[in-house]
């Protein structure tokens, strides 16, 4: 297991649309391994492969982290369907977006299909922040970021905020 770097915008990969996986593997588990690492210690909830560079339909996540307690979830070749009505508003971030937060709106019930660790096929039906965790992160499998909803001034500001973070961190590193 390893910790990755992730990617943060304007990186050009993150809007590359990631492949389906064959066969849930070995090189594939492996992959979910350091994917959740790289998520935790960035302390995030959600992590989907093109984050780390892999353009693969590959997503990890875990809505209890931070309550201090480890509940890791995985989801490949994941399918979203049978959206609600009802929409909920949320507050956002992305380890890609990094201290930059908005709403959005998205559906607040979803059905998921997918393959899990094991390579076994699963359906669920999921509500609330689960919902919302998990469409963010199917957006990344097909290049989109949260930012992409906002207003383009709003994006533009976010990229720009991100850029300067980013500078200030390599900036601290090699002081
Ligand atoms: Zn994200």
């Amino acid at each position: 297991m390893a910790v990755r770097e992730i990617l943060t915008v304007p990186d050009p990969i993150l809007k590359k649309v990631s492949k389906p996986v064959d066969s849930v593997d070995e090189d594939i588990r492996s992959l979910m391994d350091d994917m959740l690492d790289s998520m935790y210690a960035a302390d995030g909830i959600g992590l989907a492969a093109i984050q780390i560079g892999i353009p693969k339909r590959v997503i990890v996540m875990d809505l209890d982290w931070g309550k201090g307690e480890r509940n890791p979830r995985y989801f490949v070749n994941p399918i979203l369907s049978d959206p609600s009505d009802n929409k909920l508003p949320y507050e956002e971030g992305c380890l890609s977006v990094p201290e930059y937060f908005d709403e959005v709106e998205r559906p607040d019930r979803i059905q998921i299909d997918y393959l899990d660790y094991d390579g076994k096929s699963k359906t669920e039906t999921v509500e609330g922040m689960f919902a919302v965790c998990i469409q963010h992160e199917m957006d990344h499998l097909e290049g989109v970021l949260f930012i992409d909803y906002l207003s383009r001034l709003k994006r533009q500001r976010a990229v720009q905020k991100v850029k300067k973070l980013v500078k200030q961190r390599e900036q601290d590193d090699e002081a």
